[in-house]
């Protein structure tokens, strides 16, 4: 009942919290697969829609489009080309990279989705929307979108 409140007398007061947190989420069947080969082969996998026949990479369970579940998988090359970037010159303790660097999507070839990732080996001041890049891997890899270091320029 209304009268039961206490009144309130000013504005409500609102406080700044920051919270960190580290959980784990299985990544299912598809995603499984996706970082198992980056992981135990350096291979980036795309998924095909039996539909539409779009590639999605990374992949997902069903397509987007026109909600086919897909399950055929590509191999791709993991060249590709830029289509957009920005250049992070601000720290957060999530980033995986001290800045400044660059992070991107990537067209990648054989693919009809672009992949967001880190580009490294590369001058800040020159990097292009087009340019042509390529993956390098880590040397211990843990089964991580960032089992992929960054992607550098290549021919
Ligand atoms: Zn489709």
């Amino acid at each position: 009942m209304a009268e039961n409140l206490p009144e309130i007398s000013s504005e409500p007061i609102v406080a700044g919290v920051t919270a960190h947190s580290n959980f784990l989420v299985s990544t299912g069947a598809t995603g499984t697969k996706f970082l198992s080969e980056l992981r135990d082969n350096k291979k980036i996998m795309g998924i095909k829609c039996p539909k539409c026949s779009k590639v999605y990479v990374p992949p997902r369970t069903h397509c987007p489009t026109c909600f086919a579940r897909m399950s055929e998988w590509v191999e791709l090359s993991g060249k590709g080309s830029l289509s957009s970037y920005t250049v992070v010159r601000y720290k957060e303790p999530y980033m995986p990279k001290e800045p400044p660097y660059a992070y991107g999507v990537i067209q990648m070839d054989g693919a009809d989705t672009g992949m967001a990732h880190i580009l490294g080996e590369v001058d800040l001041d020159k990097i292009k929307v087009g340019m042509r890049l390529e993956p390098v891997f880590k040397e211990q890899r843990e089964g991580s979108i960032l089992d992929i270091d960054y992607f550098k320029p290549s021919s």
